[in-house]
């Protein structure tokens, strides 16, 4: 059996690769390791392969690795569902929260960045496939959620990330990394003070490749370099 080490420096070359074949410059495309519900280890492993950035979706779980040392050296980004409750803690502990998608979260982590006398660095989520049960804003929404952004001190909106339908068909998908690369634009075309739309986090185990051709320079792949969640 293969191990994390192995399995993570191949899905970098094959980032390196997908980043290639789009006519970026090499580093252009981030990945952002999964590592939700893999022990401290595993993220050692994969640093050791030279993964940088890795991705939590629980803030206590991110707080546990934290301080077994697991992320030493390397960034955070939050990834999940963010509960109100949970701001407190989470703000300043990752570098980028990604799943930013409402007013009250967007007041919430400015008030606490403030309170920390420090800017959170964020990405808007944006529910592409406009399932009910999903995180994230409607595209129609985004509008009014950077300019919620505009009226607070003490975040800073640097892109978008999404999760499309999981329907397991890619071209469906493609349609709603294409859909996600249009909005992006379209969003950056507006100045702001507190926004600039430099990242475009979209892409999995199953679709990373083809999300970087539509336009991703950040990735979040989680089973193709830890395996199953148990
Ligand atoms: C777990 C997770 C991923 C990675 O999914 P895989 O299919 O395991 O690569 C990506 N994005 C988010 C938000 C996740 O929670």
């Amino acid at each position: 059996m293969e191990s994390v080490f192995e399995y993570a420096k191949r899905i970098l070359e094959r980032v390196r690769e997908a980043e290639r074949r789009a006519g970026l410059p090499e580093g252009t495309v981030k990945l952002v390791a999964a590592s939700k519900l893999h022990g401290a280890e595993a993220v050692r492993e994969a640093f050791g392969a030279g993964v940088r950035i890795f991705g939590e979706n629980r803030v206590q779980e991110l707080e546990e690795k934290q301080r077994l040392g697991a992320y030493e050296g390397a960034k955070v980004h939050f990834i999940g569902h963010l509960q109100r409750n949970k701001v407190k803690n989470l703000v300043g502990l990752a570098e980028v929260i990604e799943s930013v998608d409402s007013a009250e979260l967007v007041r919430r982590v400015a008030a606490r960045a403030r309170e920390l006398g420090i800017t959170q660095r964020v990405l808007l989520e944006v529910n592409i496939g406009r399932e009910p049960q999903k995180s994230g804003v409607l595209p129609e929404e985004l509008p009014a959620l950077l300019d919620c952004v505009e009226s607070e001190k003490g975040i800073f909106a640097e892109g978008l990330m999404a999760i499309p339908p999981a329907t397991g068909d890619l071209r469906e998908i493609v349609g709603f990394f294409e859909q996600m690369r249009k909005l992006y634009v379209d969003s950056g075309a507006k100045t702001y003070d507190n926004s600039k739309m430099n990242v475009l986090s979209m892409g999995m185990s199953a679709d990373f490749e083809a999300a970087i051709a539509c336009g991703a320079n950040a990735v979040r792949v989680g089973t193709a370099i830890f395996g199953a969640r148990t």
